[in-house]
């Protein structure tokens, strides 16, 4: 059977044009792009045509982005930096509930340091943010707002154009330039609208490894005006920024996944849609079940259903065994059982965020295999339902 690979929001496969356009990055325009010599520059105007071309899907200037290893380092750098260049101005962050861990963390971190005073924003059944919520959240010393595009988990999508317009505003009412903007990109940037203009965020994170890029390579989005500390000090490439021996094949992935992704997105959302579409209904039609994440201010890939009454973890290995391949919630936080605090964040009990599955569709995804998991799932939840705890533990933890 073939299998169906349907953990997009984790990774992307590498689109084979992608691979294409780094392939000479690797062993014959290897020099370093800072080095004076003729290969050298090679080197160096591959990365300023990828800058330039990320700039402008974004909107933005060559200048404002900041190459890194990738979404992790980008929001670290994006908030640790942040808190740290205006520690004269302030130290109150407002973030929401339902972020990555690799935004909360580091603001956890920050936290527990007395680096910063931290609200966390509640979100709605549905993982939305509330505008009004967040302006109210708002005081005098608030230096940074944190709130992702798209949910990696529950696809839900943020009102960010909102956010950033009553941010806006609500610097101008109290002439100030404070708080800036962040807003963590990785699930969007291959599907949604970049313009940094139109969003009115002030830094954005995106990497490739979820547009059809390669791993270990991410975009940090700098307006001109932000002031960021550096956490990695060494040559000063990156204006300084972020110090390294720069990854010209990542970035040269990165630029191309980006271009292609933004040129083909219209249609390819619209057929996502319709799968998406079939499949939550299909999901749905089996007793016991739950839509996680807004209805239709969705991901064009994100399906996640509560199943209640059963393990997500044992359905993700029940469908492993069919050639299906799921997971629960994020793959970062995989490695513990504890259920998602993105789903846990929207309102559901314990026990349905443990059921909780998440179907992430993509390019390879056919309306076949959408009819093949419809077909394959409600016996998968009949037999989990009717499996005792114990046996559960027997079949699969020895
Ligand atoms: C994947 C992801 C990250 C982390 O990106 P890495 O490139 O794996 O470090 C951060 N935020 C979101 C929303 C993501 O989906």
């Amino acid at each position: 059977m073939k299998p169906i690979y349907l953990d997009h929001a984790a990774t992307t496969p590498l689109d084979p044009r992608v691979l294409e356009a780094m392939r000479p990055f690797f062993s014959e325009t290897f020099a370093n792009p800072s080095s004076f010599h003729t290969p050298g520059l090679r080197a160096k105007e591959a990365v300023a045509a990828a800058r330039q071309s990320i700039a402008k899907h974004l909107n933005g200037r060559e200048d404002e982005i900041i190459f890194t290893s990738g979404g992790t380092e980008s929001d670290n750098l994006a908030v640790v930096g942040v808190v740290r260049a205006l520690k004269t101005k302030g130290k109150h962050v407002v973030t929401s509930s339902i972020e990555h861990h690799a935004v909360l963390e580091p603001l956890l971190h920050l936290k527990k340091t007395g680096e910063i005073d931290l609200t966390i924003l509640p979100v709605d059944k549905y993982g939305l943010v509330s505008v009004a919520d967040l302006v109210v959240a708002l005081r005098p010393d608030t230096v940074l707002v944190s709130i992702m595009y798209a949910n990696n988990e529950i696809g839900t999508i943020e009102p960010i154009a909102d956010i950033g317009r009553a941010i806006l505003k609500w610097r101008k009412d109290n002439v100030t330039h404070f708080p800036y903007f962040h807003t963590d990109a990785c699930q969007a940037a291959g599907v949604l609208d970049m313009d940094v203009e139109k969003l009115h965020v002030d830094l954005l994170t995106l990497n490739a490894s979820k547009m059809y890029g390669p791993k270990g390579i991410g975009v940090l989005f700098v307006r001109r005006a932000v002031k960021i500390e550096t956490l990695i000090r060494g040559g000063g490439q990156e204006k300084n920024i972020r110090s390294g021996t720069e990854n010209v094949p990542g970035i040269v992935g990165l630029a191309t996944a980006l271009d292609l992704s933004q040129a083909e997105k219209d249609v390819e959302n619209a057929r996502l849609t319709r799968l998406r579409d079939r499949l939550i209904a299909g999901l749905l039609a089996i007793p016991k079940t739950r839509l996680n994440g807004h209805p239709t201010e969705r991901l064009p890939n994100n399906v996640n259903i509560s199943f209640i009454d059963i393990e997500g973890e044992a359905a993700v290995l029940y469908l492993d065994a069919e050639g299906i391949y799921t997971s629960t919630g994020s793959a970062c936080a995989s490695t513990s059982l504890d259920p998602s605090h993105v789903i846990l964040a929207t309102g559901l009990s314990y026990e349905a965020a443990h059921g909780s599955l998440r179907f992430t569709l993509g390019r390879s995804t056919t309306p076949e295999d959408v009819e093949r998991v419809i077909a394959v799932m409600p016996g998968v939840v009949e037999k989990l339902r009717h499996m005792s705890p114990v046996n559960l533990d027997m079949k699969y933890f020895n």
